[in-house]
Formats: structure tokens, C-alpha cells, sequence
């Protein structure tokens, strides 16, 4: 017996689904659907400290996860059932050198690493909770499309788990070459489309609809579920105190969606009283939801979105054949397809949303990793818009800021070494290209003859 169904988010329609159908968006409004509970009908806990109990029950596959270590606020599936890969073994460190870099107070600003997931992003803390609605249906093959880390992430646990067999599309020559190597690695079946990120997305929702495939890309409302679990955890490493600021950077807008539906949910339950603000960065070269949101005011407007905004917006960045464009490929994306969610999460949150240029991004990307933590390129978006907007002052130095570290530092080595090269050419051709016109952060190494004498002398 579940108390799980699935609901229209639009407030006119709130069509309801039940909780084993296989949509991607609402049947009879067209608008995107949360996973929604009968909350009354469920035991839930009565304060967040209740989760410590399961520290110590680590041996349970379940509560070793991250994910589903928090099981009642994400009831869609009897916990045995619940598919894990060990995600979410994710740390939150206070960062006095990046809070300097960014001109915070020491002390203030904390590192949420989730490069430290097993397929190296975020994504796997949905995809857990994907690949478990994937099996509660009975899927035998699962797809999406992808900027890269979804598909690696949804290879591993197709891999991990032979419950499904994974089919991954992807952009040709977007994509990273770590996430590549993942998802060729991990077994999946890979298919290069002649195209960007939109277009794979297009195609595989066409292709999983032919074909019966079970759709696994962030219009799944099952994957912002598992996702919500980033911010519990951050929550659970500051003794369930929320932080004045969460800062993300913006892609698809699943990431930003799902920790609104968080703190919407704690909230309601009473398990949560004060709200943290939402930031959402975007890179200048990908800026659909900054524009948006700062230039057309777009607003969630209690689920009254004005649709002939977006529309005309699309309709002009078609005309002008603008097309996302930044090396921060994981936020490489033209029409986010959780837009209307993010917004409903800015209006709870009361978010902002701002921007970086390629050299913030790569700057800022050099100095978290200079202290400990690598990240690839969109993951840094985040520590340089929350620079940019201490510097508008709109985030306070001595507020208490995470930044969300979306994924690891392997996945695209291509971006650190060209910033850390030092080869004139290297820089040109990788980062010149893209608007960055130099490393002030870059370690370049040495050459050196191989001679002993000549290499003692370099390391005085
Ligand atoms: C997917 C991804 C993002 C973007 O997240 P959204 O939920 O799509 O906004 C950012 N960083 C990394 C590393 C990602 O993999
Ligand atoms: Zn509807």
C-alpha cells in the first residue's frame, strides 16, 4: 500500500496520476507533474533529528544511501525496493578560503560536495530514485539525454543493478569526455545525435514514446525526489539549522526545482521554520532563466505562469538562432525543461537569479580547487555568481551561504588543464575561443631537462 500519486503542479488543473504511471508530463494540461503524498496518512517523522537514528544502521544497503537514508520524505516505494549504488556519501565543508575569494566573512561559506557521488555528480541521488520507479514499473530498458552526467549516471546504475538496460542519447561533441568514457564504460548503448542537448532531448522523448522506453532525463518527477536528499543532508551537517543562502548553478533547472519541492515539503510538515534563500546560477552563454526571470519578469505568480512570455521569448532566440554556448557544458541548455518548477521554487525560496562569464566560471573554479575541493566547470558557477552577488550586495558577507558542487573535477579535464597549461596555444584554442582571456589562478608545470642537478634547482 502506497500514499504516493502523482500530481499536476499547475493549480487549475491538479490533475492526480497514480503513483505506477509512466508520464512525463500532465495528460489533460500539458504541464509537468510532481511525485505529491498523502502526508496525513503516512507516519512521518516529527523532527529532522529523527534521521540520526539511521547513522547507525549503515550495514542496511538502504540507509548506507544518502537517498534513501531519508526514506520518509520520499515514500514512493517500500524501502526494500529502493535501488542504491551507495549515492549521497557527500560532505559539507566551511571553505574560509573560497569565502575569502568570494569576499565573505571566514566562516560563512560551506562546500557541498557532491562530486564525492560513485558516478561523480548529483545525479545520482535522482537517479536512485529513477531507476527505482523504473523498476516498481517493471521497465526493461531505460533512456535519457544528456549533457553528459546523466547518462553517465543512469549507465552505472543500469550496470549496478541489470534491472534495466540503458540507452543514452547524446549531443555530438558536447559532451565531456569523462561523462562519455563513463557511459561507454558502464555498458550503455550510445547514440550521438548531429545536434545539441535539445535536440537529443527532443528525439529521446520521441524515441522512448515509440518505443515504450522508460524516460529517465529531469522531466521525471522521481528523480527531483532523490534529489531532494542534497538539501537534507545539508541541512543534517548543520544540525538541521537551514543556511541563509543556497547557491546552484542552473541547467535543466532539476536541481534548483527539487530543492524547492524540499523545502516546500519540510515546511508543510512543520519540520522546517525558517526557509533559506534560492540562488540559481546561470552561465552568460546559457542565461534562458536569467533573462527570463530579470528581463522579462517572469514570475511563478501562484502557478498563473504568463506562457506567452515563453513563448515569444523561444520564438525570438529561434528567430536569432541563438544557441546556448558555454564550457560549462552541464549548464549547455537552451529550453530548461523544469522552468516552471524553478520558478515555483524562487517564489517559495524567494531566489534570485543571476550570471558568470566563462573567466568567473574557470577563476573561480581554480581557487575551490587550490583548496581541496575539484569540481568541473558548471559546478563552479556557483561559487562565482555567489562572488557576483556579494558584490551586488545582495547576498550579505556575513550570511551563512552552500554553494552546491554539482560534480567532480575528472569529468572534464580538458577545461583545467588548457587553464592550467602553459602553452600559449593550448589556452588559446581551449579557453581563448570561449572569451577567457587569462589564468590569474594557474599552476602551469615546469619543463625541465632530465637532469638532477636542474630539477633539484627548480625546487627551492
Ligand atoms: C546536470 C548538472 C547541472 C545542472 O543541473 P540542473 O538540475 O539541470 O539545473 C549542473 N552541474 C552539473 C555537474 C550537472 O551534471
Ligand atoms: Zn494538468
Amino acid at each position: 500500500m502506497t500514499h504516493a500519486f502523482q500530481r499536476c503542479i499547475n493549480p487549475n488543473c491538479q490533475a492526480t496520476y497514480d503513483v505506477r504511471q509512466v508520464l512525463c508530463r500532465c495528460e489533460r494540461c500539458g504541464s509537468l507533474l510532481d511525485v505529491d503524498y498523502e502526508w496525513d496518512k503516512l507516519e512521518t517523522p516529527s523532527k529532522l533529528s529523527y534521521f540520526e537514528k539511521f547513522w547507525t544502521e549503515r550495514y542496511i544497503p538502504q540507509r548506507f544511501s544518502g537517498v534513501w537514508r531519508f526514506h520518509e520524505l520520499l515514500p514512493f516505494a517500500p524501502l526494500e525496493e529502493c535501488v542504491t549504488v551507495g549515492e549521497g556519501q557527500t560532505i559539507l565543508r566551511e571553505s574560509p578560503c573560497v569565502a575569502n575569494y568570494v569576499g565573505k566573512s571566514a566562516g560563512t561559506l560551506y562546500l557541498q560536495y557532491e562530486g564525492l557521488n560513485p558516478s561523480g555528480s548529483f545525479k545520482d541521488n535522482g537517479m536512485a530514485a529513477g531507476t527505482t520507479h523504473g523498476r516498481l514499473v517493471g521497465a526493461r530498458q531505460a533512456a535519457c539525454a544528456s549533457t553528459g552526467n546523466t547518462s553517465a549516471s543512469l549507465a552505472m546504475y543500469c550496470g549496478a543493478t541489470q534491472l534495466m538496460k540503458a540507452v543514452v542519447f547524446v549531443g555530438s561533441g558536447k559532451i565531456a569526455f569523462g561523462k562519455l568514457s563513463q557511459a561507454l564504460d558502464y555498458g550503455a548503448r550510445t547514440i550521438q545525435i548531429a545536434g545539441d542537448f535539445d535536440d537529443a532531448m527532443a528525439r529521446v522523448q520521441e524515441a522512448s514514446q515509440r518505443k515504450g522506453i522508460y524516460l529517465l532525463n529531469s522531466l521525471n518527477p522521481f528523480r527531483l525526489e532523490g534529489q531532494k536528499t542534497i538539501m537534507l543532508r545539508v541541512l543534517e551537517a548543520l544540525r538541521w539549522q537551514a543556511p541563509d543562502w543556497i547557491v546552484v548553478p542552473g541547467g535543466n533547472l532539476g536541481n534548483s526545482s527539487s530543492f524547492g519541492k524540499a523545502f516546500i515539503e519540510l515546511h508543510k510538515l512543520g519540520l522546517l521554520q525558517k526557509i533559506p534563500r534560492l540562488a540559481v546560477v546561470n552561465a552568460a552563454g546559457a542565461d534562458t532563466l536569467y533573462r527570463l526571470y530579470n528581463q522579462e519578469g517572469l514570475r511563478w505568480n501562484q502557478g498563473q505562469i504568463d506562457q506567452t512570455v515563453i513563448d515569444a521569448f523561444y520564438t525570438q532566440m529561434d528567430k536569432e538562432n541563438r544557441r546556448a554556448n558555454t564550457l560549462a557544458s552541464a549548464i549547455e541548455i537552451n529550453r530548461p525543461v523544469n522552468l516552471t518548477k524553478c520558478l515555483r521554487a524562487l517564489d517559495f525560496c524567494n531566489g534570485v537569479v543571476t550570471k558568470v562569464t566563462e573567466q568567473e566560471i574557470v577563476d573561480a573554479k581554480a581557487q575551490i580547487a587550490a583548496n581541496g575541493f575539484g569540481c568541473e566547470p558548471a559546478s563552479a558557477a556557483s561559487v562565482a555568481g555567489t562572488k557576483k552577488l556579494v558584490e551586488e550586495g545582495v547576498i550579505d558577507k556575513d550570511a551563512r551561504v552552500v554553494c552546491i558542487l554539482t560534480g567532480h573535477q575528472l569529468k572534464d579535464p580538458n577545461v583545467t588543464v588548457a587553464y592550467h597549461s602553459g602553452s600559449a596555444e593550448e589556452f588559446a584554442a581551449k579557453l581563448g575561443a570561449r572569451g577567457v582571456q587569462n589564468a590569474p589562478y594557474a599552476n602551469n608545470p615546469v619543463q625541465v631537462a632530465n637532469d638532477i642537478e636542474q630539477i633539484l634547482d627548480l625546487m627551492q
